[in-house]
């Protein structure tokens, strides 16, 4: 069955799992997925001005400006292939970012705006405990989790067999908080926003992955 949303923000607070149900979505109706929180990882690892302010920024769990943020999404939303429908992880993350989305998207990709925001619920405590003890494959960047999902053979990634895993370096539980803090004061306004305009549908998002990918799976269609 064709998906009936294809134009999607997912939203939520650090750790509730966007990364993860972003992935799912992507893999199941092809979609093109933009994460700003990957990107800027990217920009943080160059030694370059730039990348050492964001990673200043990044690794004390304080968001990148409003104004460097909205230069990356406007140039990744050129790069969305106008067949293809796309979702946005972490983005936007401020209320401002919100309306110069929709500015964006007026004016540089007409008849393609968001049809759907979701927005995952997930309790402080919950979110707490899912990232402190997630990691990634250091080869293919696939998700781990000490409690919730292990690799099927300890030490190895499940998709390409290697061995190295990492952590972010703003997983730690000071770091946590802040962030927690940020997204209290920073992107809860913006779910009154897309709520007004009848986009947002709200998913309880604690649970294993697959039980809130089906959850997913029903309001978007597929
Ligand atoms: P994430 O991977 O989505 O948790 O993002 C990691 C970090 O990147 C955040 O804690 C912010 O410091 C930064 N970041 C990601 N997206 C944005 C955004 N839209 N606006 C500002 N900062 C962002």
């Amino acid at each position: 069955m064709a998906s009936l949303y294809r134009h999607i923000v997912i939203m939520g607070p650090p750790g509730s799992g966007k990364g993860t149900q972003s992935a799912v979505l992507t893999e199941k109706i092809g979609l093109y997925n933009i994460s700003t929180g990957d990107l800027l990882r990217q920009v943080s690892a160059e030694d370059t001005p730039l990348g050492r302010d964001v990673k200043g920024l990044i690794d004390k769990g304080n968001f990148v400006p409003d104004e460097t943020i909205l230069k990356v999404m406007q140039e990744q939303l050129k790069k969305i292939p106008e067949e293809k429908g796309y979702i946005l992880d972490g983005f936007p993350r401020t209320l401002p970012q919100a309306k110069a989305l929709d500015e964006m998207m007026a004016s540089q990709m007409p008849g393609r705006g968001l049809d759907l925001v979701l927005f995952l619920q997930v309790p402080d405590a919950y979110v707490i405990e899912r990232i402190i003890g997630r990691s990634k494959c250091a080869h293919c960047g696939a998700l781990y989790h000490e409690r919730y999902k292990q690799p099927k053979v300890f030490g190895i990634c499940d998709v390409c067999g290697h061995k190295e895993f990492e952590r972010r370096e703003d997983d730690t539980y000071e770091t946590v908080l802040l962030r927690l803090q940020k997204y209290r004061k920073l992107t809860e306004p913006v779910i009154p926003y897309y709520e007004d305009k009848g986009l947002l549908v709200c998913i309880d998002g604690v649970g294993p992955i697959d039980v809130v990918a089906e959850k997913i799976r029903q309001v978007v269609g597929y």
